[in-house]
């Protein structure tokens, strides 16, 4: 596979960009390499600089759930073209899409939209400390909530792939109120809040935590953090940016029974273009600004276009079986990986939570624990993703990243993509 094109764009990024990209794990840190430039998609597959065309497990990094350029999302987009790209005022649209999720997501009776996941979080962790009016919050070890100054501590999957586990730039003080506790330790947790409870303005969690590879929650973990900000006045979010319409139509919420008090969206809900949202229980929403003194806002909040995109994918994802098939494929997928990985008798297992997964090159099985992801073989993930390249599968650049499965995935792409782990799992035994 020539690659030619994409090394001379890179080569000319790296003059104007910093790292040559405008998010960090795009840069192929994590696996050597150049990395690539993209011209195109089209349902399961992208389109690199040199025409090389790959099977797609990064989907955008989540939101493209339905595949590249789905046509009914297309189709959406080409109606809203013609009436406007933004009035910064009110539209009957945003009130659908408001409507929608909320009906979708119990949980969520107000819901506002923004421009990002990171815009997200840290507009749900101001209502929640407005509301208690408590400033500690916690955070999990290994989950990644964006780029917030006081949440990018012990941030998963970005910051580790680059070796850094926390970001300069950010005063001390403001990090002094985040308390960092391991994933899936229900133990740590009550013991925190027995000495600490009554300070602790919210717990954010990743209902199934994707920026540490795939973790799913271990059993009563979602639920002994309801229990514990219950009884402790604290406010309980979820940060459903990646899981949202990912795992389940509900989200993780509908999938583990735990209703949150807050939960934040992304990726999906904008169907590839920038959005993020913050929603939950209308007196901790009715604190925001015009009701309420947490003041939140923004210019490009509830953009026509992302709207459209967002209310074509939730009327896609809302077709009868839609996670079924879905979850179906991706475990016929994960299955076949597992196989010939013990066939070639390399360390291996997976995770899955609805569509999306984790592939972990590890003697653990069931990986629950920030510590496990951390032991897997870096360099056979190494191998593995540049052989998978080579074959025409293109995987996140980093062994700390969940993958993501689409509805224009087929059974076509799948044997492919077997057919390529196969000559991956080879590899790395030569
Ligand atoms: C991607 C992600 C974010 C950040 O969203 P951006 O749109 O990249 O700012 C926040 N939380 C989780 C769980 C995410 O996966």
């Amino acid at each position: 596979m020539s690659n030619d094109n994409s090394r001379k764009l890179y080569d000319l990024a790296l003059k104007y960009i910093p790292g040559g990209v405008n998010s960090p794990v795009r840069a192929f840190k994590g696996v050597g390499g150049n990395p690539l430039f993209f011209k195109g998609g089209q349902d399961a597959y992208l389109i690199d600089a040199d025409d090389n065309r790959y099977i797609d497990y990064v989907g955008a990094w989540g939101p493209l759930i339905a595949g590249h350029r789905n046509e009914k999302v297309i189709a959406a987009l080409q109606a809203q073209l013609q009436q406007g790209l933004a009035y910064g005022a009110s539209t009957e649209a945003e009130i659908e899409i408001a409507r929608r999720i909320c009906e979708l997501v119990p949980s969520i009776e107000r819901i506002r939209l923004v421009t990002s996941g990171t815009e997200a979080t840290m507009s749900a962790i101001r209502v929640a400390r407005g509301y208690t009016r408590r400033d500690k919050i916690v955070k999990f070890e290994g989950c990644y909530h964006g780029h917030v100054d006081g949440l990018l501590v012990k941030a998963g999957s970005g910051a580790l792939t680059l070796g850094e586990p926390d970001s300069l730039g950010i005063p001390k003080a403001y990090t002094d109120l985040t308390h960092v506790l391991p994933y899936n330790d229900i133990a740590a947790v009550e013991k925190f809040f027995a000495e600490n409870g009554d300070q602790i303005a919210c717990v954010i969690v990743e209902p199934v935590a994707g920026n540490m590879n795939c973790v799913p929650p271990v059993p009563g973990f979602l639920q002994s953090l309801r229990t514990l900000c219950d009884s402790h006045g604290s406010v309980l979010i979820f940060d459903e940016v990646m899981t949202g319409f990912r795992v389940a139509l509900g989200g993780a919420q509908s999938v583990f029974q735990v209703s949150p008090d807050l939960t934040t969206l992304g990726k999906v809900i904008g169907g590839g273009l920038p959005v993020g949202a913050f929603g939950g229980k209308q007196e901790i929403m009715d604190m925001i600004a015009p009701n309420g003194a947490v003041y939140q806002a923004g210019t490009l909040s509830g953009s026509p276009l992302a709207v459209a995109a967002g209310l074509a994918m939730l009327d896609i994802v809302s077709e009868p079986g839609f996670y079924t098939k879905l979850q179906a494929r991706a475990t016929t997928l994960l299955d076949g990986l597992q196989q010939r990985a013990d066939a070639a008798g390399i360390p291996f297992s997976t995770n899955q939570a609805g569509a999306m997964f984790g592939c972990f090159f590890s003697e653990h099985k069931n990986v629950s624990q920030f510590s496990q992801v951390m032991q897997c073989n870096v360099e056979h993930f190494q191998s593995y993703f540049h052989t998978m390249l080579n074959n025409g599968v293109y995987l996140a650049p980093s062994a700390y990243e969940a993958g993501f499965i689409s509805s224009a995935h087929g059974d076509t792409e799948i044997q492919l993509t077997l057919d390529a782990a196969e000559k991956a799992f080879a590899a790395i035994n030569a």
